[in-house]
């Protein structure tokens, strides 16, 4: 398998860019803030425990995204690869992560870094807050605290992956078919 995640902080264009690779390259996509709002919308317990975290900005329990993402590992168990999106977020999801793949004779075989300065990144989620409809989109307030926590509990996740070599980091300012150019050029560089 050909598992990737697409890493960077809230507004650096995760979401847009894993459309596009997805469709490139035939992998699943799990992202666990979709999966969560999905769980929202149908009201379920989890989804309804995840909204409180989701409203303020805050992460949502590791083992509650952990659950998530095991259930949807072994929903696809033919796939080429998978690629996540907003997860892992924690050094905890992380390890959690490597175990789960490590089970199935798997392991991440590339991070790509998507770099976004902090300024341009609140004007594109000022700008998404108008659009999206995302209750934590709508407040700038909540936008601060995302960029706070993404730094204090998600950047140790580029610093674990560091460690094993396997972190590219890419320009996240640009065109969306420009990004996407530069991230495929990595992908294509790993698969050969
Ligand atoms: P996202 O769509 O990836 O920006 O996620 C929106 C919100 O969902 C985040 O601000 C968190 O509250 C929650 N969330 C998404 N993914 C995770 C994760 N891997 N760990 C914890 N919370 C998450």
């Amino acid at each position: 398998m050909f598992n990737i995640i697409l890493f960077g902080p809230p507004g650096s264009g995760k979401g847009t860019q894993s459309q596009k690779l997805v469709d490139k390259y035939g992998l699943v996509h799990l992202s666990t803030g979709d999966l969560l709002r999905k769980e929202r919308k149908l009201k379920t317990p989890l989804g309804l425990e995840a909204q409180q975290f989701i409203d303020k900005g805050q992460l949502v329990p590791d083992e509650v995204v952990i659950g998530m993402i095991s259930s949807a590992l072994d929903e696809n168990p033919e796939t080429r690869g998978f690629l996540f999106d907003g997860f892992p977020r924690t050094v905890a999801q992380a390890e959690a992560l490597d175990r789960l793949l490590a089970l199935k004779k798997s392991e991440i075989s590339l991070v790509l870094f998507l770099e976004v300065d902090e300024e341009e990144l609140i004007k594109r989620l000022v700008h998404r807050g108008k659009t999206s409809g995302r209750t934590d989109d709508a407040d700038e307030n909540i936008q601060r605290k995302r960029q706070e926590v993404y730094k204090n509990e998600t950047l140790p996740v580029a610093t674990h992956y560091g460690k094993l070599k396997k972190v590219v980091t890419i320009d996240g300012i640009g065109t969306i078919d420009d990004i996407f150019a530069r991230l495929a050029f990595h992908i294509e560089k790993k698969i050969k």
